[in-house]
């Protein structure tokens, strides 16, 4: 049903991509994130949640059309419907329906519980297109409750030293699922950097409950934050307006920092392996349950899990983004 193009994978049936990077008449897009839904198309197609995250990335003038989950819509030759994927705020699956079977194209998806978005759902279907961000034997996931509990002991240790807490975490999903989790341990306010509001704003407004958040700049020039809890994007790390903070332990909330390499790269003083991807066994649980007879997997490491595939027999194969080479995207994990 899907054939792969120069702008990204498209469906000749319905006349559409999905998740293209070039720019196309027609985009359905399975979530939110920068290396998912590019701008620049004619117009778009998304699950209901997604649309205002959308609206706020590329503005009020883009024509961005949307889906309840589940309902199926009739484009040219192909059937198409969107269906939870767990990953963040409205991201979805996309099953594409038509003479040549059923194809789901996962988007990037979480097995893990997540008070932020609709649980993943599986799909059945004949060609599963799977995300492959974290799909190496090495990234196996904690208990949420746990990396939230350490989250909050290391924050209680550094107000007993006098210390600002901050963490750099993803704005669209990451900082939200944090508020969200925090928020059921304690009810103190965590200060957010500016950049975050917009799409925290996006997701109260869609009536998700998160802890109470106050916006940095609020605060009067030379008030003390020890002891708070700040929250921000990795961009702000380094730049002037950690001045503020005073005397600070930092840290960075992402499945990357399963890794030591990239924990020492980061050199903070924490890393919470924190993800809002399925892990290597979620991923494998996924596959087998989607009933797939063919498996083409895309975003990240896609060669290593189509070869793991192959040799236990499964028809795997390889679908290249234009992010392969930027190592899956770097705004989300
Ligand atoms: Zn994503
Ligand atoms: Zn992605």
């Amino acid at each position: 049903m899907l054939t792969e193009t120069a702008e990204g994978l498209f469906c000749e049936a319905g006349d559409f991509h999905i998740d293209p990077w070039g720019a196309v008449p027609r985009a359905l897009i399975t979530h939110a994130h920068g290396d998912h839904a590019r701008a620049g198309s004619a117009a778009y197609l998304c699950a209901e949640a997604s649309a205002p995250l959308l609206a706020r990335r590329f503005g009020p003038d883009v024509k961005i059309e949307s889906q309840p989950y589940g309902r199926v819509l009739t484009i040219g030759r192909a059937r198409v419907s969107f269906h939870p994927a767990g990953h963040v705020l409205g991201s979805a699956q996309i099953r594409v329906e038509g003479s040549d079977g059923v194809w789901v194209v996962s988007g990037d998806y979480k097995r893990a519980a997540d008070p932020t978005c609709t649980p993943f759902e599986p799909v059945p279907c004949d060609v599963f297109v799977t995300e492959s961000t974290f799909a190496l034997p090495i990234y196996r996931w904690d208990e949420t409750a746990d990396v939230i509990a350490d989250l909050v002991g290391w924050w209680d240790g550094n107000r007993e030293r006098g210390l600002t807490s901050i963490v750099f975490c993803y704005t669209i999903g990451k900082a939200q699922r944090l508020l969200a989790e925090i928020g059921r341990v304690t009810d103190r306010p965590i200060w957010v950097h500016g950049a975050l509001l917009p799409m925290i704003e996006v997701y109260r407004a869609a009536g998700i409950a998160m802890a109470p958040t106050q916006a940095l700049i609020e605060r009067p020039r030379g008030t003390s934050f020890a002891g708070e809890l700040v929250l921000a994007p990795p961009s702000a790390r380094g730049t002037p307006w950690m001045r503020r903070l005073g005397d600070l332990s930092d840290a960075f909330a992402s499945g990357l920092m399963r890794v030591r390499g990239v924990r020492r790269q980061r050199a903070c003083d924490r890393g919470f392996v924190l993800s809002d991807h399925a892990d290597w066994p979620a991923l494998l649980d996924s596959i087998v349950a989607s009933g797939a007879g063919r498996v083409l997997a895309t975003h990240g490491h896609a060669e290593p899990l189509a070869r793991f595939l192959r040799e236990q027999g499964v028809d795997a194969g390889v679908i290249r983004t234009a992010w392969e080479d930027e190592g899956g995207g770097d705004d989300h994990e």
